[in-house]
């Protein structure tokens, strides 16, 4: 190994945020990733047969209200002035959303103002209170009533989650406003934009640091090799992003994970859909959504002859999948209780990340919480014997 006083698992944004903020403090750091590629799942490629950048994993919407993070992520990349939209397809009408007034006023066929609006959503909603929601149905229920919630939630989550609604956590649908206006950006935050070169530029621009060493394909949990969990804990300190549970083999039973297929294809038009995500609400439609990548980008000089569109479907993930969301139903979260408990005891390593804390954290969230843990824990790890600095 060259020289490392510490050693980071996982190259998405949690991992290279600790990677360049202690790199900057004039520690040397070792970054590595079991896919031969950085950035984790924010990392986005130009498609081969037409040039639009893709994101594999999903389409990512930088957003965020921290000016700490926005700041810092400004430091690497600049944004374009994209503003997210969705709309959604049910029985064969498109709606906007987040829910707002024009997807009440189109539903209901009316023509309300905001507060007839509010008082026939309370209506609705009457039937349960917010405040004692316990799970997602009840929650959703409370917030827009049944039958938007019937119309465009109830099989759209069942599809996305494949879990009864009533096992969900109340707060994956607090994640979607509700508006009385006819505002229809998908994000409430002060900030938002896509990074002018992409993700993965940004990324690299993170990486781009004499005290880094990136290696890719190299599995933390696999033997044989300088780097693993065996040749490197206790000594030295570990940041690892990885699924909490596999860390420690699944001991406590595997938390379980959600995971997505996704069906890539370019089309001969030059345009599919004029947007860039349009959800599904339907259970007869087996996919959530459809992104059409190019109309991330409107700023850039694309084909005007292709576009690329992808499928994504959603399913539980068997072992060997990979894990994109958190399922955290109270088993799971029973579960993460002991894993927690063991994290505790694990000297010198630190969890940290979407999948290292089996937590539901958007980019952003996942930047803000590595330079929280820059802050806050890693100082004390740094005055430990064997930590060459
Ligand atoms: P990850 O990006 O998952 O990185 C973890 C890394 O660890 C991976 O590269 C993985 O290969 C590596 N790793 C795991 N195990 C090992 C091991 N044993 N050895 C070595 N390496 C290992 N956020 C937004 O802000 N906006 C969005 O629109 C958005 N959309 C999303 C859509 C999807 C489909 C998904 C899955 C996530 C989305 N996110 C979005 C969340 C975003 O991807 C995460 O917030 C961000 O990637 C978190 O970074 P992370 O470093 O915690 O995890
Ligand atoms: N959701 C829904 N219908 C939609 C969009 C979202 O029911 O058309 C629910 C669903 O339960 C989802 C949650 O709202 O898990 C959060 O949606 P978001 O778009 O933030 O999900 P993500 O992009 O993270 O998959």
């Amino acid at each position: 190994m060259t020289r490392a006083d510490m050693l980071i698992v996982g190259s998405g944004f949690f991992g290279m945020t600790v990677a360049e903020r202690m790199a900057e403090l004039g520690l040397h750091v070792v970054v590595i990733d079991r896919r031969d590629h950085i950035g984790g799942n924010a990392f986005s490629e130009p498609d081969a047969e037409t040039g639009i950048e893709v994101h594999r994993y999903g389409a990512h919407l930088f957003h965020t209200s921290n000016g700490a993070v926005w700041e810092y992520a400004n430091r690497f990349t600049t944004f374009t002035p994209y503003v997210h939209h969705v709309y959604t397809k049910h029985r064969g009408e498109v709606y906007p959303l987040p829910i707002n007034l024009g997807t009440i006023n189109q539903f209901f066929r009316s023509a309300l103002g905001p507060e007839q609006a509010r008082q026939l959503i309370a209506e609705q909603a009457s039937e349960l209170n917010s405040e004692d929601a316990a799970d997602l149905e009840q929650k959703a229920i409370s917030l827009i009533g049944r039958p938007l919630y019937e119309a465009f939630i109830r099989d759209y989550t069942a599809k996305q989650w494949q879990t009864d609604p009533r096992e969900l956590s109340a707060d994956v649908i607090t994640r979607l406003p509700v508006r009385y206006t006819y505002d229809n950006r998908y994000f409430n935050d002060r900030f938002e934009g896509l990074p002018t070169d992409g993700y993965t530029a940004w990324i690299e621009r993170m990486a781009d640091h004499p005290r880094i060493e990136v290696r890719l394909s190299t599995d933390f949990l696999d033997e044989g090799h300088d780097l693993s969990k065996s040749a490197t804990v206790g000594r030295l300190p570990v940041v690892y992003t990885g699924p909490l549970d596999r860390y420690f083999d699944d001991v406590e039973g595997p938390l379980s994970w959600r995971t997505l297929d996704f069906e890539r294809e370019v089309l001969p038009v030059g345009d599919f859909q004029g947007t860039s995500v349009m959800n599904y609400a339907d259970p007869d439609v087996p996919y959530t959504r459809i992104h059409e990548f190019r109309h991330f980008h409107p700023e850039r000089a694309y084909p005007a002859d292709r576009t690329v569109i992808m499928r994504e479907y959603s399913r539980f993930a068997q072992r060997d999948d990979e894990p994109y969301y958190p399922v955290n139903t109270a088993a799971d979260r029973e579960r993460l209780l002991r894993y927690r408990e063991l994290a505790r005891s694990e000297r010198d390593v630190f969890f940290g990340g979407r999948l290292g804390t089996y937590q539901y954290l958007d980019m952003h969230m996942a930047i803000a919480s590595a330079m929280s843990m820059v802050q806050n824990r890693l100082p004390e790890a740094l005055s430990l014997g064997g930590v060459r600095r």
